[in-house]
């Protein structure tokens, strides 16, 4: 497991900040607090102050300064590092600091005696003290030297002083490498090893440590710097380091360097021997240097020639780029140069927004930068809004059109449907999104409301298809002829063809492949010239679609049920035994985001953004690697929050019963007696023709469990969320104007919620259901499925009955345990969710249920206790008839 690091901001420091020296100076308090606040913004966890100039009055200047943080509640939230060589401004900063402080520092230089004195003060203030490792000799600068003066001042702090060992943090001193000097090549290691071995022999003690002094030698070369504190404190935080005054919010993670440049910095960090036959490690990286010297991370800082153009260029690049640094103060340029605010808007942002949808339309941008330039559009927008409101008239901005968007009733996904409405606005179109679980007459009504021009609908789960359909027939019923959308993971052009477009005839249906089409489709139907003909294309086409499926539907011969079930998938259960679980019933589990990160798949995040490919190839694909590199980046800086900062809760639930199939069904048991019916799961069997011969079976799920009069078998169950706390963390972007990380943190909620399902299925394996103990952590061979069981999901199309997990959920018990809901369609809440079974039969294997018939829907109506209609509606998806012709009496 990876442990949480804490951040020190660094900023608020007289002796390391020229800036907030001069506030200081020059009495600038209020400026100088929203230092403090920057850096709590950017992520620091403790704050360090520090006043030691020679031109102030260092006691009162941290007096004043500290007062005045407690009184801002945001800043006050983070404790605070009094940091001073002086002990009258400590033992100041001490007598105002509320809640617990930390001192910075004390230590054995002048002797133990002083130390002790000083030591008794801080825990008389019940502060927490940093140690330096120094003692009358000088700085220790090996790892014998470091552990050897924090361990003896450990022990006297602990046994003469009474000091609580877990307010000690220890600062070993982390000295430049990479001079020249040969003496200093092994200084990182020092720190990493003396921190491994002072963890160990000082229980509860921290590490603490000034990350910047590594890298003093590449001075002016950020981004080198910043590589190396980044693999510096990769390798220290392994060790144990806790917590480091860094600059937070400038920090590249490890995974996302350059391979060159982090092999070179590893090489110089660990002191690992040379690899090239002339050159030190150090002379390959000062070599190297230059070359990341104006590299992406730095990009920003470092090439900043677009400043030189016009105000409108320079709106353009900001757009297209997506840099939210300067469209405050070019929006502001661009305001006092027009007549009005909101020409600024038609003006030169909209310009710049026409090269975005340009430049998108032609392949040549893809939607995370668009969803960016959402973000600085938006901000350019809501600085202008005060100015557009204090002028009395003609505040309305004319926009393309008015779209209403809702994810239908019983489902809760949206992403798909937020990054639509984005694109959409991007292109001035209004977007009045109503959410996820919408009612089609909340929708209908809050369409006729807004007078809009056009409704779109989302969906995720196949019930959302028949939702849909409603939500058609209605808008017919009412009297709607404005056109309709249909988008989202489940929906599709045959749908929308077959069952969606009949149901509305006053107007034009259409089906939004993805994302990057919803503009055109929406600019189209909404202009004059074109519309009547794209809607006549549409409709003919549609008629086409109709005409295939209905072919399709009568050559698909169907084998009759109980002919398929002769030809299961036939497991020899004679001389097998079955594993048998640890434990029968549930189980709760709660683990750490950072134990779940290893197991993410990021082939389907790319995915989620409309990048299509896998993993890491992605990142270097000729066509979309530049935009995956920086999606990636992003993400990883987002996800190291998350994880940091606890943004998400994981709960889960795993469930092993006894178990034992009769036919289709698997009956679940109290106990080993097997006497005990407490659940029965059904399912689906495929009725496809396979022809004849081997290995061809019409497969059930049920067949990978032993039947009644087998051997003892099992079957296990689980649900998974790390979805709690996503919608207020959402909701916050949103507020905020930020759709880009709102979308982000949606999809790295859902990557965590699958990585939890992958997590908890490997500890089953290994584990739990045990019966492949030796099975190793690799990630890639976790992605590929190359383990031994399944984990079918219901929905999925092994088990196309999504009300199935209505059974799982009672039996897991997962509301009370997990938190997580079944809407009435059956989709779970949170939308970060996992559920599904557990088969551990080797042979077991996913697959398709494919379309099925009238007789197995009979049959199965009776083993489900419902009647027929209410059996189609669930199993719509792949009826293999037209149930509206079997209700008119027309041949099944
Ligand atoms: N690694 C991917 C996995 C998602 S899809 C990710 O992170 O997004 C894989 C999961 O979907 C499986 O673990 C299983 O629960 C379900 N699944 C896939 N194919 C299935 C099928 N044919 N029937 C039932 N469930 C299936």
């Amino acid at each position: 497991m990876r442990p949480v690091f804490v951040n020190i901001g660094e900023r608020t420091n007289v002796t390391g900040s020229a800036k907030f020296k001069k506030l200081i100076v020059e009495g600038n308090f209020s400026e100088a607090l929203s230092v403090a606040r920057q850096q709590v913004e950017a992520g620091a966890q403790v704050i360090d102050v520090n006043m030691d100039e020679g031109l102030l009055d260092s006691e009162q200047a941290m007096i004043t300064f500290l007062n005045l943080m407690a009184a801002e509640p945001d800043i006050a939230r983070v404790p605070v590092m009094i940091d001073s060589s002086k002990w009258e401004v400590i033992e100041a900063g001490l007598k105002c600091v509320q809640g617990k402080a930390i001192v910075n520092s004390i230590s054995m230089k002048e002797g133990e005696a002083k130390f002790i004195e000083q030591a008794k003060l801080c825990l008389r203030y019940g502060a927490a003290v940093v140690v330096m490792a120094f003692d009358e000799v000088g700085q220790a600068d090996t790892a014998a030297r470091k552990i050897e003066i924090c361990e003896k001042a450990y022990g006297i702090l602990v046994d003469k002083v009474g000091f609580p060992p877990e307010d000690i943090i220890f600062d070993p001193n982390i000295f430049a490498v990479a001079t020249g000097i040969e003496e200093h090549d092994n200084y990182a290691v020092d720190f990493i090893e003396g921190t491994r071995e002072i963890k160990k022999r000082c229980p509860y003690a921290r590490i603490s440590g000034g990350v910047s002094n590594v890298s003093f030698s590449f001075r002016g070369n950020e981004p080198v710097r910043r590589a190396i504190h980044s693999v510096f404190l990769y390798h220290a935080i392994n060790a144990g380091m806790d917590m480091g005054i860094v600059n937070a919010g400038d920090l590249p993670v490890y995974d996302t360097l350059d391979p060159v440049l982090r092999e070179a910095v590893e090489d110089v960090i660990l002191n690992r021997p040379q690899r090239d036959p002339v050159q030190t490690n150090t002379e390959r990286l000062v070599d190297m240097a230059p070359r990341y010297k104006g590299e992406k991370g730095a990009a920003q800082q470092v090439n900043l020639a677009w400043r030189e153009g016009t105000v409108g260029e320079r709106i353009t690049h900001a757009l297209v780029n997506g840099v939210t640094e300067f469209i405050e103060a070019d929006t502001e340029e661009a305001r006092l140069a027009a007549e009005r605010p909101l020409h600024v808007i038609e003006g030169p942002l909209m310009d710049g927004m026409n090269v975005v949808g340009d430049l998108f339309g032609a392949g040549k941008m893809f939607l995370p930068q668009v969803v960016k330039s959402a973000r600085v559009m938006k901000q350019a927008v809501a600085w202008l809004m005060p100015f557009m409101e204090a002028e009395k008239e003609g505040q309305v901005r004319k926009a393309a059109g008015k779209v209403l968007m809702a994810t239908v009733k019983g489902d809760v996904h949206d992403i798909g449907k937020n990054i639509v409405g984005v694109v959409l606005q991007c292109n001035n179109y209004e977007v009045i999104d109503l959410g996820v679980m919408v009612p089609a007459d909340r929708i209908l009504e809050e369409a006729k409301k807004h007078e809009v021009d056009m409704i779109g609908l989302s969906g995720l789960i196949t019930p959302s298809l028949d939702e849909m359909v409603f939500v058609a027939a209605e808008m017919e019923r009412q009297g709607f002829d404005i056109p309709l959308l249909i988008g989202g993971a489940t929906t599709s052009r045959t749908h929308t063809a077959v069952k969606i477009e009949p149901a509305y005839r006053r107007g034009p249906t259409t089906y939004v492949v993805d994302a990057s089409r919803a503009v055109g489709v929406v600019s189209g139907l909404l202009s004059e010239g074109e519309r009547d003909r794209i809607i006549g294309e549409t409709r003919a086409e549609y008629v086409k679609v109709r005409e295939q499926y209905a072919r399709g539907q009568t050559v698909k011969a169907r084998t009759p049920i109980g002919e398929a079930r002769k030809r299961k998938f036939a497991i020899d259960w004679k001389g097998y035994a079955p594993p048998k679980p640890v434990f029968t019933g549930t189980r709760t589990f709660e683990p750490s985001l950072a134990e779940l990160e290893p197991f993410i798949d990021w082939s389907p995040f790319f995915a989620s953004w409309e990048l299509i490919g896998r993993y890491p190839q992605i990142l270097e694909d000729d066509v979309v690697g530049e935009a995956a590199t920086d999606l990636y980046r992003d993400a990883r800086v987002m996800l190291e929050k998350v994880i940091a900062e606890k943004w998400f809760g994981a709960k889960g639930v795993i469930g092993f019963w006894p178990a034992q199939a009769v036919e289709d069904d698997v009956v679940l048991y109290s106990d080993e007696t097997r006497t005990v019916e407490i659940a029965r799961l059904h399912t689906l069997r495929q009725q496809m023709d396979k022809g004849k011969g081997e290995g061809k079976a019409n497969l059930a799920l049920a067949d990978f469990v032993a039947p009644v009069g087998g051997p003892a078998d099992y079957v296990g169950g689980f649900a998974v969320t790390a979805g709690h706390g996503e919608d207020e963390i959402v909701k916050r972007f949103k507020d905020a104007g930020d759709d880009y990380s709102a979308i982000m943190a949606s999809a790295l909620a859902d990557r965590l919620a699958e990585a939890f399902a992958e997590w908890l299925h490997h500890k089953a394996r290994v584990e739990l259901w045990g019966y492949a103990p030796e099975e190793g952590f690799d990630a890639d061979a976790l992605i590929g499925e190359k383990y031994v069981g399944i984990r079918p999901a219901p929905g999925y199309p092994a088990q196309p009955d999504h009300t199935e997990k209505g059974t799982l959920f009672r039996l897991l018990e997962a509301e009370a345990a997990t938190g997580m809901l079944l809407t009435e369609s059956f989709a779970m809440s949170p939308g970060a969710a996992v559920s599904g079974l557990y088969f551990s039969h080797p042979q077991s294997h996913y697959f398709g249920v494919g379309k099925i018939d009238f007789d197995q829907v009979e049959d199965y109506a009776l083993r489900k206790g419902w009647d027929l209609a209410t059996t189609e509606r669930w199993l719509s998806p792949i009826l293999n008839y037209d149930p509206l012709a079997r209700a008119r009496g027309e041949a099944a």
